[in-house]
């Protein structure tokens, strides 16, 4: 039988064999979309065939759990997780609205006018924006993670429904490393671009690399030694929006035109990566953008111009754009909005995604990290990833060491050599296999060790 989308989710999101999966059938539907929990710690937006979704989330929501029925290795859902999961990762539960470079009617307006205003009126104006913006209870601050959750509950349902004690997959990152950390540097003016090579000197005395995302037009000159200088050290050069003026998805002829001229930069700074100013972002259009990879979609996005977030702590693509999002704040957000020189909330949204075995990634500005405190903070947040890579065995990667893999494993097949189990395909060398069962209710992951895999391996 031909994989149905339901079982794609799944060994899409595992890499795991279809063999595995029950038989899913999702209702029919009709009324309108909306949203609803799938236990306490999952919000899902789409249509729901068994009770009524809520049209927004500050409400109680009904809660899908109880209708699903698992029976002879069939599952009924009342949803489609498919449609979930392009809602929560492509952000159209924001509405048509938000998929413009700025959001509300008032956000434009903000942003038009903020030039000509007085810092302490910015600022006045900012706080009114983001009141009570840590009460907003979707995407939960400060790691959302629904998408991943659904997932994970769609998995615990196969085992229940198939009877299966456990269920081998690809694991998420290579080596059997536990999680990824990710940095990046987007740099802002000529400022921020002449302290490029002492930025490259902190990020390495820590042995870690970083994506300096760059912004081609208007902003400052790039020369080709600039570009060269970040390659010839291992770090990565990324294509940061064109002129950085805040409209680059404004209107569809206007994004057209200016992005032909980033794909052009992106072919001449040897860049397979790009980010939009401001974390602007129209999932839609991605697919004019001839990169490899997009890093512009926050995980939650509250603190951000436009809100939203994909509700993911996983890499996934949009088309054939793999989407690399933002699971941890901004430095900007933690110093000028939350006024904290403190690295408190990155240790507790790393920790929440270590503990998912998701990725870490983060977005530091050379233009605001020049003065001492803000470094002090900065050089903190190093010794912490580098912590977290000595002791709990997390991979340190670059954006491009990040595709590269993910684009393999997605590739990769989990095979049954008679009485073991092995995964096939390039790079496969690095890849382990890992089981899924059930503990005390919830889903359990563990990772075969190397050589234990192949008495381990046995399904
Ligand atoms: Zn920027």
């Amino acid at each position: 039988m031909p994989e149905s989308e339901i079982q794609s989710c799944l060994t899409t999101y595992y890499c795991c064999p279809k063999e595995f999966l029950p038989e899913f059938t999702a209702a029919p539907h009709s009324g309108a979309p909306g949203y609803f929990h799938l236990g306490p710690d999952t919000t899902c937006y789409g249509h729901l065939s068994t009770q009524t979704p809520a049209p927004t989330t500050d409400q109680p929501l009904p809660d899908a759990t109880k209708d699903i029925a698992i029976k002879d290795n069939k599952v009924q859902l009342p949803f489609n997780p498919s449609e979930i999961l392009t809602s929560l990762r492509h952000e159209t539960y924001m509405g048509p609205d938000a998929r413009s470079g700025t959001q509300s009617l008032t956000a434009k307006i903000y942003y038009a006018i903020r030039p000509f205003l007085p810092v302490s009126a910015r600022k006045h104006l900012q706080k009114l924006r983001l009141r009570n913006w840590d009460k907003r209870p979707f995407p939960r601050w400060p790691v959302d993670f629904s998408a991943d959750n659904l997932h994970d509950q769609l998995l615990l349902i196969s085992l229940r429904a198939t009877g299966a004690e456990r269920l081998p997959f690809i694991w998420f990152w290579p080596d059997g490393k536990s999680a990824c950390a990710m940095m990046s540097h987007d740099v802002e003016t000529k400022t921020g671009r002449d302290f490029c090579p002492t930025l490259m000197d902190l990020d390495d005395s820590r042995g870690i690399k970083g994506s300096f995302t760059v912004i081609p037009e208007e902003r400052y000159e790039v020369p080709a030694s600039y570009i060269d200088s970040i390659h010839a050290r291992g770090h990565e050069v990324a294509v940061h929006d064109l002129n950085h003026d805040g409209h680059l998805y404004d209107n569809r002829p206007q994004f057209l035109e200016r992005v032909a001229r980033i794909n052009d930069y992106g072919r001449k700074f040897s860049a397979q990566g790009f980010r939009a100013a401001v974390l602007y972002r129209n999932q839609d259009w991605f697919d004019q953008l001839d990169f490899a990879y997009d890093m512009s979609v926050p995980n939650v996005a509250h603190l951000d111009p436009q809100r939203g977030g994909c509700c993911t702590v996983m890499p996934y693509f949009i088309g054939d754009i793999l989407e690399i999002p933002v699971t941890d704040i901004q430095d900007y957000s933690l110093f000028n909005i939350l006024n904290d020189y403190s690295i408190e909330i990155w240790k507790r949204q790393t920790a929440l995604i270590l503990a998912r075995h998701g990725l870490m990634s983060f977005i530091i500005h050379p233009d605001y990290i020049i003065e001492p405190r803000a470094r002090a903070t900065f050089e903190a947040l190093l010794d912490h990833l580098a912590q977290l890579r000595d002791k709990e065995n997390v991979w340190t990667a670059l954006p491009r060491e990040i595709n590269q893999w993910w684009r393999e494993r997605a590739a990769m097949k989990l095979v049954n050599k008679g009485s073991a189990w092995q995964i096939e395909g390039q790079g496969s060398e690095r890849a382990r296999i890992a089981w899924a069962s059930e503990l005390d209710g919830r889903l359990s992951l563990e990772i075969c060790h190397p050589d234990r895999s192949a008495a381990e391996g046995r399904a």
